[in-house]
């Protein structure tokens, strides 16, 4: 997949040492900017992950699929990209507030088992989900936050030493009113940060807005560990701050997320952050908008969500899920419904068969053209992947492109939306009646194994497959073989 992604990047205007340009909105500024990184080649991208509580649902993975167009945009165009979701598997309430119920005792009450184990199987779950999104999962860190409470508390002292925060009964608190600049991202006034924290707990908070960096432990606490401030856990915008600098170091190119977390989370991030190292945290932020249910907010706790799961159940591929979002522009408001998703279904189903066709017709080479400088133009302008998904229909319809052309113009839109538009040369797959017949019968066995959810078995499967000289791969779509060299 990266070489694919990495063969074509065009002849379009280039910065000065030969990477295309690419433009991305900044919520710290409002602006689309010229995206520079901080070393040159490398990007350093950090995107908030889920609570695995329970199953992430298709709004969170909207904000997923985003931060991987991303990725491949920056891929693509030849960028290292050094890439982190944290896992939240420590009990974060359930509102922004730094009181109510924690979320992974719920988690564990409903499955009458312990939040470790919660952890585990949403974790499982949820990387699964993005491998199914054709998100490449091998590439990325997902640290959990029960890993790093050393460093959490590391950085909560450092925050405590410079005078950044103060204790309470409830635990540790950092004091918003000690930090110029509070509450810079997204523009919002302190009305609006006010009205955002929600007071009320917490006696004795200096400041409306201040948040927890430590809370003391409750007697129902499931979760918690030895601190310089007793026994407690970490407050639940710490472990960002604390991941993403020992992953990727104090000052880091982009950071993603959902749109409901600019006001308060990571503005929090962002106090935390820069309070504790003196200098800026994060070059580049970018936010992800809504997906919508009949047009309210897709959230687990209004019950209104929809998982992918469900989607598979019905027959759909998962990748219908990520062509459907892909219509929108990230930054905008979508709103789902299945006979949305039966017509991305079938959008990707036709551009399936145009590119089988195209195959044939251009023998699978590509050659330059017009049409894939107008491609890339489009995704390296703040991801424009509607306009992108207009170019790419439109010029594979169109009769003034030759063949060629054309493939070219799949390759990349191959390496930057992940459709899995079935380019089995360019994986170097085998048709399976080519294999040899004891591969293919260990090949039956395995898809009877997984059928059963023997996965294990289906391990040891591949492992034999493997010593007969040919890879098995489990991609969207289908399973591949592809024979090793
Ligand atoms: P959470 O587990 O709630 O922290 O969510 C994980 C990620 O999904 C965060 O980046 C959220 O901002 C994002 N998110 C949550 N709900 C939605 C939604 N309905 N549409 C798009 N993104 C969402
Ligand atoms: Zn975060």
């Amino acid at each position: 997949m990266s070489l694919l992604r990495r063969l074509f990047s065009g002849s379009s205007p280039k910065n000065a040492r030969g990477t295309p340009q690419i433009f991305l909105t900044n919520t710290l500024t409002s602006k689309k900017e010229l995206f520079v990184p901080l070393k040159p080649g490398k990007t350093l991208l950090y995107s908030c992950g889920p609570t695995v509580y329970g199953p992430a649902h298709i709004g969170n993975l909207r904000s997923y699929v985003f931060s991987d167009t991303l990725v491949r945009v920056l891929e693509a165009a030849g960028y290292r990209v050094q890439r982190v979701i944290n896992i939240t598997d420590v009990g974060h309430l359930v509102s922004d507030e730094d009181d109510g119920e924690d979320k992974m005792a719920i988690g564990a009450a409903r499955e009458h088992t312990s939040p470790a184990a919660i952890a585990d199987r949403y974790t499982k779950r949820f990387v699964d989900d993005l491998h199914a999104l054709n998100i490449d999962t091998e590439e990325i860190r997902f640290p959990r936050a029960t890993q790093y409470i050393r460093e959490q508390i590391a950085l909560a002292q450092t925050l405590e030493q410079k005078g950044f925060a103060y204790r309470i009964a409830d635990g540790l608190y950092f004091d918003t009113g000690k930090f110029p600049g509070y509450g810079k991202l997204g523009n919002f006034s302190s009305a609006d940060l006010e009205a955002g924290a929600r007071v009320a707990v917490a006696h004795g908070k200096r400041h409306p807005t201040d948040f927890a960096l430590w809370r003391a432990a409750k007697l129902h606490d499931l979760q918690q560990w030895d601190s310089p401030w007793g026994k407690g856990n970490p407050g639940w915008h710490l472990e960002c701050s604390a991941m993403s600098r020992s992953l990727l170091g104090t000052e880091i190119d982009i950071h993603t997320g959902g749109e409901d977390h600019i006001q308060v989370h990571h503005n929090n991030e962002i106090a935390q952050s820069e309070a504790a190292s003196g200098r800026r945290f994060v070059r580049y932020w970018m936010h992800n908008a809504f997906l919508t249910m009949n047009g309210e907010k897709a959230s687990k706790s209004l019950g209104n969500v929809v998982y992918l799961s469900d989607i598979t159940e019905k027959g759909f591929d998962p990748l219908a899920l990520r062509y459907f979002y892909l219509q929108a522009h990230y930054r905008t408001p979508l709103s789902f419904s299945w006979a949305a998703l039966e017509a991305a279904q079938s959008a990707l189903d036709t551009l399936r068969r145009i590119t089988a066709d195209i195959g044939a017709e251009s023998n699978r080479k590509s050659t330059h053209s017009e049409a894939r400088e107008r491609f890339l133009a489009a995704m390296r302008d703040d991801l424009a992947t509607p306009q992108a998904l207009s170019i790419l229909w439109e010029s594979l319809r169109s009769e003034e492109y030759h063949p060629r052309e054309k493939w070219g113009l799949i390759l990349d839109a191959e390496a930057h939306l992940g459709l899995a538009l079935d380019i089995p040369n360019a994986y170097g797959v085998v048709a399976l009646e080519d294999a040899p017949e004891r591969v293919r019968a260990l090949l039956r066995e395995r898809e009877a194994a997984r059928a059963e959810k023997d996965y294990a078995r289906a391990d040891n499967l591949r492992a034999e497959i493997a010593a007969e000289g040919f890879t098995v791969e489990d991609r969207p779509g289908g399973t591949e073989l592809s024979k090793n060299s």
